[in-house]
């Protein structure tokens, strides 16, 4: 029998790309083969991003490119997953008529079935319905390895926080904290695997376990997984602010392992827009756990997330914006533009900003920040670095390439003997997302 083929993009933040890894290992496991052009697959799927409009009207726009392909191979299958399938279930199917189905945030694990009901029945279908807690909690990823040094490991799902502007906890449902005890066990298998560094996984990992009854709090987790024999680097992402307790800022001076690196969403220096966006803290709460931080670890290096043009945001606001970016000195930022979300609290306030005030916003903060952050890695510049070597690099030229502690891609000429290593890396180069390095 001939091995069919399925291509499938991915979109959107690092809980999408796990899903994605699942969605590979299910697909192997009805005789799938992943090719890397749409026009070779007999299955085509997106996972899908809604947290900006942009993002979610792509969707719509990606799905066109597949249609002539269909009109000339009918027996096509189409699919979307991941947080748009989830937020417009069955109604993706009345407008896109040429897609096969749509399987919602809780529902991966339901893709072989709804594939094969399309291969042998020709039936559309969707599956989008949020699942109770144990069962979520049983179908937790855990994915093959492949040749893989550095692995994501959820520890969480869902998102309780309900951020005024955030459609995340509308689609990806409720908070649940995965056992202690599994994480740990994974992480062991994967170092036995090759694994050497972990970034462990959630929308807020700080509240990790606080609602599990008996659960230990994150940073007894961290202390528990820095303890894994093999394991070389640890990481974690996202962190919200206000569940960033001191026991968990104390573990950057205490555990060998965990890289010198945070990412600490800001999203605003106004405390009076930080209330409107539900973010539980004020500036100041902010700066105090940034001053702790660096207190315990005088080398870390911070990036965040900022959203400009929120509802109602004054230029007093922004300039508090500012601020708080030449204070922390983050050493990257994601910056957005408010975008409304049908169905958060934030859509529904009155916005009176013009889009071209909030463009000029907009690229004042980028201005900033990229004048920080090219001062933050021009630092390395001539420095002789650990790297922890992940593979070749897509540069070519026979180059491999790793991260920095501070989470910074290095490419270097190197032997590919040395991947799954740490080895010191001289910065010969900065550009705006990497590094050019030399073996010294
Ligand atoms: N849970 C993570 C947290 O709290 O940091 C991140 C979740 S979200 C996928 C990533 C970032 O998208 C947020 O930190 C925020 O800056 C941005 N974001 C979320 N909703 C947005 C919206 N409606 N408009 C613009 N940016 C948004
Ligand atoms: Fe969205 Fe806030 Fe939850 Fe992050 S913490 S996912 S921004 S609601």
């Amino acid at each position: 029998m001939q091995q069919k083929a399925f291509y499938l993009e991915t979109f959107g933040c690092q809980m999408n790309v796990v899903d994605s890894e699942r969605i590979v290992d299910l697909l192997e496991g009805i005789g799938y083969a992943q090719v890397d052009a749409a026009d070779q697959a007999d299955l085509v799927l997106l996972n899908t991003c809604s947290v900006r409009e942009k993002a979610e009207r792509k969707v719509y726009g990606h799905l066109g490119r597949f249609k002539p392909i269909k009109d000339q191979r009918p027996e096509l299958i189409i699919g979307v997953g991941g947080c748009v399938a989830q937020q417009e279930g069955e109604k993706m199917l009345e407008t896109v008529p040429y897609l096969d189905l749509v399987f919602g945030i809780h529902n991966v694990h339901r893709l072989p079935e709804l594939v094969l009901q399309a291969e042998e029945k020709h039936l559309r279908g969707t599956a989008t319905e949020f699942l109770d807690r144990e069962t979520r909690l049983n179908l937790f990823p855990q994915r093959s390895v492949r040749d893989n040094v550095t692995r994501f490991v959820t520890v969480m799902q869902g998102c309780d926080n309900f951020c005024s502007y955030c459609i995340v906890p509308h689609v990806r449902g409720r908070e649940v904290s995965r056992p202690s005890r599994e994480i740990v066990a994974e992480i062991e298998g994967l170092v036995a695997q090759g694994v050497r560094e972990v970034t462990l996984l959630g929308q807020n990992v700080n509240s990790y376990g606080l609602k599990e009854e008996g659960e230990i709090s994150f940073a007894r987790l961290l202390h528990k997984v820095d303890q894994v024999a093999g394991l070389e680097r640890l990481r974690f992402a996202t962190s919200h602010p206000k569940d960033m307790t001191d026991e968990l800022i104390d573990c950057f001076g205490q555990l060998d392992k965990l890289c010198k690196h945070i990412h600490l969403p800001v999203q605003s220096g106004s405390d009076r827009i930080l209330k409107l966006m539900n973010r539980g803290y004020t500036a100041n709460d902010y700066l105090r756990k940034v001053e702790r931080l660096k207190t315990v670890c005088p080398q870390l290096r911070l990036t965040t997330d900022i959203i400009v043009g929120f509802p109602g945001e004054t230029e007093e606001d922004f300039q508090a914006t500012l601020a708080m970016v030449e204070k922390v000195r983050y050493a990257d930022a994601f910056t957005f533009l408010y975008s409304p979300r049908t169905g958060t609290a934030a859509a529904e306030l009155n916005d009176d900003q013009s889009s071209v005030q909030k463009q000029e916003r907009f690229e004042r903060l980028c201005a900033q920040q990229n004048r920080n952050s090219e001062e933050a890695w021009q630092a390395d510049l001539g420095e002789v670095l650990p790297v922890l070597v992940e593979g070749e690099s897509k540069q070519g030229d026979g180059q491999i390439f790793g991260r920095t502690t501070w989470n910074r891609i290095v490419n270097f000429a190197g032997d590919k003997e040395l991947i799954g290593k740490i080895v010191p890396v001289r910065i010969a180069k900065v550009f705006r997302n990497s590094n050019l390095g030399e073996l010294p």
